[in-house]
């Protein structure tokens, strides 16, 4: 959502040649959040540009419609949000069988308990620093407490899935965020809006 999308070749070869990891698309449907970012055209090429494995975000309702179309264009990860899944269980399930690792996210007002009965099944959980919709907002400070929160609930029920924050990541929060025990990093303005983006990465993904 960060990035130039007149420029979307050069800012993923940019992605290609840095140190990420991943590369997050953030989809939205003017339904659950009051934005639209891009559909599938869009996906399936940036899917071809990319050397980095496709970490999806669902901002969308009724995710499980869309399931093996995110498989088709090659997505790594799927990500729904707990709140637009009645039946989370059985859309986990779904993208398991589907061949994708599964996220969960968590909006700021959801509290960390909501997982306690999913936690086991999914890969990753990512907690929301801002409210989702829109690039460019500031932190939540509560996020903080909300990974501390959930390092202690995958501690006690056994699950190895990783923590991730997205929304108003920067170096400062950052740092906060892997103290308290963060293992992946979403950054959009902080790293497409840096003077360098390769050497931002680089600083955030060193942050201890
Ligand atoms: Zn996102």
């Amino acid at each position: 959502m960060s990035a130039d999308f007149g420029n979307l070749a050069a800012e993923i070869r940019k992605i290609n040649e840095s140190e990420a990891d991943w590369l997050h698309l953030d989809i939205m449907d003017g339904v659950f959040v009051p934005n639209i970012s891009f559909g599938f055209p869009v996906l399936k090429y940036v899917a071809q540009l990319s050397e980095k494995p496709l970490d999806v975000h669902l901002m969308i309702v009724h995710p499980e419609k869309f399931i093996r179309e995110f498989k088709e264009v090659g997505t790594m990860m799927m990500n729904v949000h707990y709140e637009t899944c009645v039946h989370l269980h059985r859309v986990v399930q779904q993208i398991r069988e589907a061949g994708m690792k599964v996220g969960v996210t968590l909006n700021p007002s959801t509290p960390v308990c909501a997982l306690n009965d999913i936690v086991c099944e999914v890969d990753m959980v990512l907690l929301m620093g801002v409210n989702p919709g829109f690039s460019g907002q500031k932190f939540i400070p509560n996020t903080v407490k909300k990974v501390y929160e959930l390092r202690e609930l995958l501690d006690k029920t056994g699950s190895k899935a990783l923590i991730q924050v997205d929304g108003g990541v920067n170096l400062e929060t950052g740092a906060q965020l892997v103290k308290a025990g963060a293992d992946v990093l979403v950054a959009g303005n902080a790293i497409f809006k840096a003077p360098d983006m390769k050497e931002m990465i680089h600083l955030l993904k060193n942050l201890k």
